[in-house]
């Protein structure tokens, strides 16, 4: 452990600093991602820091590969922090069990100036507590047995275990009200003898916030509305150490479509790596957290703008303007969104963004030529304004790195095959064989092999040669290069496919007729 002294508060970097401070309990929760942004937003545009700090006191609920999975997801988003325990900073560790020692001298204050207790009540005894105070409709919260004994004084009582936690004294006079930067003058509950140091050494979230919050020089605390209630606690905390209190900014909560707060338990999509896994790009999530909590952004012409980049948003930021309420997790709005976030992509960004889904769903390997690469970017161009989600891509864009023998033909495609269907295949075989696709792919020469020509060849003799409507014509010939009844657009994927691949798709299709 480091005994070098802490940097004072205003010597740290940083016009203001802000922090996201996550328990690594768990697949991390898309809250984290939500401050993050406010917190990062806030910062950027007031040429701040933003820190990530790890809040692992809580040693029963930790999991292992959490910390990691908060890193990866925040990177995702491009929520990145400035300072942390894995890029490190003035004020490391960033992670609180490394921080143990750091905590012990405020506690010993709190205990010398009598505004903290030791406590030896055992679990079972609070528990006992806590029920008769329930059956008596009494407020629940600490009794104070342990208040003003010795360890030999408790000892003769029941209920006692070996080793104390220590409580603070909340005064009867104790400010329950503080001023938020989102809802102004908040009210809050009166507090219970918060344990402050627990019986494994470890200090519980109160007394870490606080000590971390001043050690970091944390301007702003963003979080939760669900902290309201600990405010007053971490105020008497820093009044009682003599420490000048942050900001405060309370955000509203996430919510469901049953206006509950959203729970992992609940919601599969308060896991932050369930947005990844169902295809959302990060500029839509982003785009769509902000909106959870501030309205439109108004533009520079002075419209109202629900489609916003994160430097758009932190240019405009205002805390005056979160919505205390917040609004409702709408997955179709999100799902809009990300279709407008995918359509903005230049085609080559966007053709990167599927390779992971194709990779995982195996339509190409994780080491693709780059023959396969710009046949999947010509392929994205085709799909890239179709899609809502990346996981649609697969059944998309399978068929075009198919060899030829393995397309099968989906069920409903083929039901929809009707007795003029081969006709419509014999008329294409015919019309498409006689093109010419040489000088295909070289420098400077135009193979007749293009979308438009496919185009005007089929309608001639199809359309007009054979007189079946343009709607159903090419059913039959999208069924046989894609094994589907919904494809990208017919003509270009011909193109992309090439003549070769083209005539054999429809010659096998025929040959089931
Ligand atoms: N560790 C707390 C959490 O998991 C942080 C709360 C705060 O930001 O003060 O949400």
């Amino acid at each position: 452990m480091s005994e070098t002294t802490p940097i004072p508060a205003g010597d740290l970097p940083g016009a203001v600093r802000l922090r996201v401070a996550p328990s690594p309990t768990g697949d991390p929760h898309v809250g984290t991602a939500y401050m993050s942004m406010f917190d990062l937003a806030f910062a950027r545009q007031q040429g701040g820091r933003f820190i990530l700090r790890i809040e692992d006191t809580d040693r029963a609920r930790l999991q292992a590969d959490s910390e990691q999975q908060i890193y990866d997801t925040l990177r995702w988003l491009g929520l990145t922090w400035d300072e942390g325990p894995d890029v490190g900073g003035p004020c490391e560790p960033y992670r609180q069990s490394e921080r143990l020692e750091t905590y012990r001298p405020f506690v010993e204050r709190l205990l010398a100036a009598g505004h903290a207790y030791h406590c030896w009540c055992s679990p079972e005894r609070l528990t006992q507590m806590r029920e008769q105070q329930q059956r008596r409709k009494q407020p629940t919260g600490y009794d104070r047995m342990c208040l003003g004994k010795t360890r030999d004084e408790r000892a003769a009582l029941p209920g006692c275990a070996q080793t104390p936690v220590v409580r603070m004294l909340i005064p009867d006079d104790v400010e329950t009200s503080f001023v938020d930067l989102i809802a102004g003058r908040i009210d809050a509950p009166v507090p219970d003898d918060q344990v402050i140091l627990k019986a494994d050494g470890f200090p519980t979230y109160h007394l870490a916030v606080v000590v971390d919050d001043h050690l970091m020089g944390i301007t702003h605390v963003v979080r939760g509305q669900e902290w309201i209630s600990s405010t007053p606690k971490h105020l008497l905390l820093y009044r009682w150490l003599g420490l000048e209190p942050p900001h405060f900014a309370h955000m509203p909560l996430l919510r469901d479509e049953k206006k509950a707060k959203i729970s992992k338990r609940k919601n599969p999509w308060a896991r932050l790596t369930w947005f990844r896994e169902n295809g959302y790009l990060p500029e839509a999530l982003v785009n769509f957290l902000a909106l959870q909590g501030y309205p439109p952004i108004v533009a520079d012409n002075g419209t109202e703008r629900e489609v916003f980049t994160f430097d758009e948003f932190a240019q405009r930021f205002e805390w005056s303007k979160v919505n205390p309420a917040g609004s409702m997790f709408n997955l179709d709005k999100l799902d809009w969104l990300n279709g407008v976030w995918m359509r903005e992509l230049e085609v080559g960004d966007f053709a990167c963004r599927l390779l992971p889904f194709l990779e995982a769903d195996c339509v190409l390997s994780d080491n693709p030529s780059l023959g396969e690469l710009a046949r999947l970017r010509s392929v994205a161009a085709l799909i890239q304004s179709r899609m809502v989600k990346l996981t649609e891509a697969t059944d998309l864009v399978a068929p075009f790195f198919l060899s030829d023998d393995m397309i099968v033909i989906a069920d409903d495609a083929r039901a929809q095959l009707d007795d003029r269907s081969a006709e419509v295949i014999d008329a294409a075989l015919a019309v498409l064989g006689d093109i010419d696709d040489h000088g295909r792919g070289l420098l400077g020469s135009e193979s007749d092999w293009s979308a438009e020509r496919i185009q005007s060849c089929l309608r001639e003799a199809i359309v007009e040669g054979l007189g079946v409507k343009a709607r159903v014509a090419f059913g039959p010939l999208r069924t046989a290069v894609s094994g589907r009844r919904i494809s990208p657009p017919l003509f270009e994927s011909m193109e992309i496919l090439g003549k070769t691949s083209t005539l054999n798709r429809l010659q096998a299709l025929r040959e089931t007729l």
